[in-house]
């Protein structure tokens, strides 16, 4: 038997990120019987925290290597952003606010804090992934690589990032221009290389004190850092201040890395784009002290490079590099119970993600009062 569970689920949500757990809590709060199933080991899909290899004080380390924060404007997503401050689940971050995106806001202890929260009261099915949806008698079947059915649900919504979505697509039972849109959208995605890096040395960690906590630069190697450790609720030194020097414990810093240079790279190995990444840290540290660093010297440590092989969903109308429209989408059809909700269906960022997710849920609600 390789059913995950005998219930025939009201809603059956593919992908475990935001769009998908805030459907999942959304449709659980207005009676729905839901579950999400997940290939990932938890929630959180980009916007995910990630187990380092090293430990403090016998603690397994983690941190924020996909979305960072993500920034709303004082319009967007109003009554959600009360409650999960309320709820604890995110907080600001005034380090990363920028005039031209909005106030930024972290999950607290984590990323993955916001979207283990919204999917609690849900079934979550993790490491599964479904390869292959069909619909027979009003019901559809979720099935694995082996095509063997591990869900059956009445409705089934797609968060996928959209080369994903668009496997799934070819399903006879999904709309062809639905395909046709994800297959776009997937052309529309670029890769990135994001990794983290710890102060070892005191050296090292007054290098780092005069660094802002968060920077985004115009560099060939390197689009953005974050002081990871300097973000609410994260470790703190023993002083409770996040800035390094004089701090008994590493602070962690993550390079996410510029996206023409994680594409060209992609096909790199990891070690190898862990150097490259912290040469480029170190020579930015270099120009921001001004002066001349000894960029043999071991102080800083790279570990885990990542690249988020769908990492970032690139509309076309966003490339001038404006100000983001943070507009969304959303897919679905009553008369068969499919949807798809997802940031590539938006400007590709967190709040795009939860507004096609509201929308999606609006439009079901509603269709069905
Ligand atoms: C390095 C990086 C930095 C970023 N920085 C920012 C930022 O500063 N601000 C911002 O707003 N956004 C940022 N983003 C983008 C942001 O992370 C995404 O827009 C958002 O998290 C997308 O959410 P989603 O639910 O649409 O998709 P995802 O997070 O991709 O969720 C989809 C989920 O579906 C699962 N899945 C896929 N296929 C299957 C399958 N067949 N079966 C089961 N499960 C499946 C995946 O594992 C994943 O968990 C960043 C992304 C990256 C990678």
């Amino acid at each position: 038997m390789t059913l995950l569970s005998n219930t025939l689920y009201d809603v059956a949500i593919i992908g475990a990120g935001v769009a998908g757990s805030y459907c999942a809590s959304v449709l659980q709060k207005a009676g729905y019987q839901v579950c999400l199933i997940e290939k990932g080991r938890g929630t959180g899909g980009r916007a995910s925290s990630r187990r380092l290899p090293m430990q403090e004080e016998g603690v397994q380390l983690s941190c924020d290597l996909g979305a960072p924060f993500f920034h709303a404007t004082k319009n967007q997503l109003v009554d959600d952003i009360q409650q999960w401050l309320a709820d604890d689940v995110i907080a600001p971050w005034p380090a990363a606010n920028l005039a031209h995106k909005g106030l930024a806001y972290t999950g607290t202890p984590s990323m993955s804090a916001l979207t283990r929260y919204l999917a609690q009261h849900c079934d979550l099915y993790s490491s599964q992934r479904i390869s292959h949806i069909d619909r027979t008698d009003n019901v559809w079947f979720l099935r694995n690589d082996s095509y063997k059915t591990l869900i059956k649900a009445k409705r089934v919504i797609i968060t996928a990032p959209a080369a994903q979505t668009a496997h799934l697509l070819t399903s006879p039972d999904a709309p062809n221009a639905w395909l046709q849109q994800a297959h776009i959208a997937s052309r529309q995605c670029a890769p990135q290389w994001s990794a983290v890096v710890s102060d070892g040395t005191e050296a090292s960690k007054s290098m780092l004190s005069n660094m802002p906590d968060m920077l985004e630069v115009d560099h060939p190697v390197l689009a953005k850092i974050i002081h990871d450790t300097a973000k609410p609720g994260r470790s703190t030194n023993s002083a409770g201040s996040s800035k390094p020097t004089g701090s008994s414990k590493p602070s962690r810093w993550v390079l996410q890395a510029n996206l023409e240079w994680s594409e060209l790279h992609k096909d790199s190995d990891a070690d190898e784009i862990g150097v490259l990444m912290l040469a480029a840290f170190k020579q930015l540290l270099s120009e921001q002290e001004d002066s001349d660093l000894d960029l043999t010297q071991p102080e800083l440590i790279i570990a885990t490079p990542h690249l988020w092989r769908l990492g970032r969903h690139q509309p076309s109308s966003d490339v001038s590099g404006k100000v983001e429209e943070q507009q969304a989408g959303m897919l679905w059809d009553p008369s068969n119970g499919l949807a798809v909700s997802a940031d590539w269906l938006g400007a590709g960022t967190v709040v795009t993600a939860v507004l096609s997710a509201q929308q999606l849920c609006q439009a079901m609600i509603d269709g069905d009062c």
